[in-house]
């Protein structure tokens, strides 16, 4: 009997862990931090489940919320090994040595101030956690660059990556089993991209027949509005900001979603829509992020490859663009008039450099707040998303009186047509599970689902549920 038992990411977008049990073996799809949620840092601390049970995972992409837990699991006991596509395993490396940093930080403020119980000012996971854990990983290559083939993660268990067009090395996972000498496949989304993005390939179709698809739902109930159409809109905004020499904020996740707006305002400049300004990403994890990118071209698509061949014209690098590391040129940034924009993590304004500038700019009716991502319930960004007048920051309240701006089309993920539209290209599907997405999200798209695929049984899974299959 085979089954998938949900531990996070499900019921919501954060703390993705998804347990297969096929074969006589336990594998787990992801294994990522809960953000964002009032307990989360509880939630973080440890698993529902024996890490030396589990043996082997799978990585689908970078994120946090979807490898941020890994270092734990390796030091509370999984012995087994970790697979991912090889651009997963350099981004994952620099995302979690960028965590632990943090951690460090966070640890050392709480033993200063004497906060919380004493096992929580010691960090829980360091640097030699994150060495450690590197060790587990095996990379394994996109079935495109590798002949279709299979690859036998432990006995009687194999799977394929085709690409998920999220972020760079984000994979569509395809898991094949036996019992009872009949073949099955159970596949994972992860987080699928959508259409058109810049610097990636579409999401790809598996060829195999799927009987049980684990799909995300983040953006389950909408529609976003052609990628051509957002690209106008955004240089509008900028060009209207720009006009009132206001400062342009914007939460950006590092990994992502930071490379795809540079490489968007590159393009903009150059074709002329927009005038060039100065343009400051400010956070060191997206710089180390970006050398990421520049090392893995070769997973690019075809159109953005050109771009990089071209020795003058490099797309994540340009004239009045600066890449900023240190806390001095951060701060440098507060005496700065603008016109300018600064773009910064966390991508939801919980933490990071950018609460730094919210509390520099929000209060000015000059600037401007660019949300281009997804805002989870109760982060700072959904309050602003949701019309604050007033917002805590750092434990300080400000007037938002910076005009907002809403990019929802430069989201990583697909929106719900695309959703339907892929799970309808699969051959042999008998079940849909959606993870990775609030309530009100999944239920509009297990409805659109439903009259696309009557045939094809699908549930909302909640975190803790299992599912027979
Ligand atoms: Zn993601």
């Amino acid at each position: 009997m085979a089954s998938i038992t949900f531990f996070g990411g499900a019921g919501s977008v954060t703390g993705s862990k998804h347990l297969v049990e096929v074969a006589g073996k336990r594998i787990l799809f992801d294994c990522g931090t809960f953000q964002g949620l009032p307990d989360v840092r509880e939630r973080n601390r440890s698993f529902s489940f024996p890490p030396d049970s589990i043996d082997a995972v799978v990585l689908s992409h970078a994120h946090l919320d979807h490898c941020g837990m890994l270092p734990l699991l390796v030091k509370r006991g999984f012995v087994g090994k970790i697979f991912s596509t090889s651009a997963t395993k350099d981004v994952a490396q620099r995302m979690l040595e960028d965590m632990v940093g943090i951690e460090a930080q966070d640890a050392e403020y709480r033993a200063l101030h004497h906060l919380g119980s004493p096992d929580d000012r010691e960090p829980l996971v360091t640097l030699k956690d994150v060495t450690e854990l590197m060790l587990h990983f095996e990379s394994l290559p996109y079935a495109r660059d590798d002949d279709d083939a299979w690859h036998e993660i432990v006995e009687g268990v194999s799977i394929k990556f085709y690409d998920a067009g999220h972020i760079l090395g984000s994979a569509i996972i395809v898991l094949r089993y036996e019992e009872d000498g009949v073949a099955h496949c159970i596949a994972y989304t992860g987080d699928m991209g959508p259409k058109g993005v810049p610097l990636l390939h579409d999401p790809e179709i598996p060829k195999e027949e799927i009987e049980v698809l684990l799909m995300e739902s983040t953006y389950g109930n909408r529609a976003h509005i052609p990628l051509k159409q957002a690209k106008i809109e955004l240089a509008q905004a900028i060009k209207k900001v720009c006009d009132r020499n206001g400062v342009m904020v914007v939460p950006a996740f590092s990994l992502g979603r930071t490379q795809m707006l540079v490489y968007i305002i590159h393009k903009l400049i150059d074709s002329g829509a927009i005038p060039r300004f100065p343009i400051y990403v400010d956070s060191p994890l997206a710089t180390d992020i970006t050398e990421v990118y520049r090392d893995h071209a070769d997973v690019y698509d075809t159109e953005t490859r050109a771009d990089f061949e071209r020795e003058d014209d490099r797309p994540l690098a340009f004239r009045n663009l600066e890449y900023i590391r240190t806390v001095q040129e951060s701060k440098a940034l507060n005496g700065k008039k603008g016109p300018f924009m600064v773009i910064s993590a966390s991508g939801m304004m919980t933490a990071g450099r950018v609460v730094h500038h919210l509390r520099n700019t929000i209060s000015n009716p000059n600037n401007a707040v660019f949300i281009t991502g997804y805002q989870a319930r109760g982060t700072t960004g959904r309050m602003i998303l949701s019309g604050a007048k007033n917002i805590e920051l750092h434990g300080e309240w400000f007037p938002v009186r910076s005009e907002l701006f809403l990019f929802n089309e430069f989201s990583a993920h697909a929106d719900q047509g695309q959703l339907v539209d892929f799970a309808k290209q699969i051959k042999g599907l008998k079940n849909i599970a959606l993870v990775h997405g609030e309530e009100q999200e999944a239920k509009m798209l297990r409805e659109k689902l439903g009259e696309a695929l009557p045939s094809v049984a699908t549930t909302y899974s909640h975190e803790g549920t299992t599912l027979s299959i």
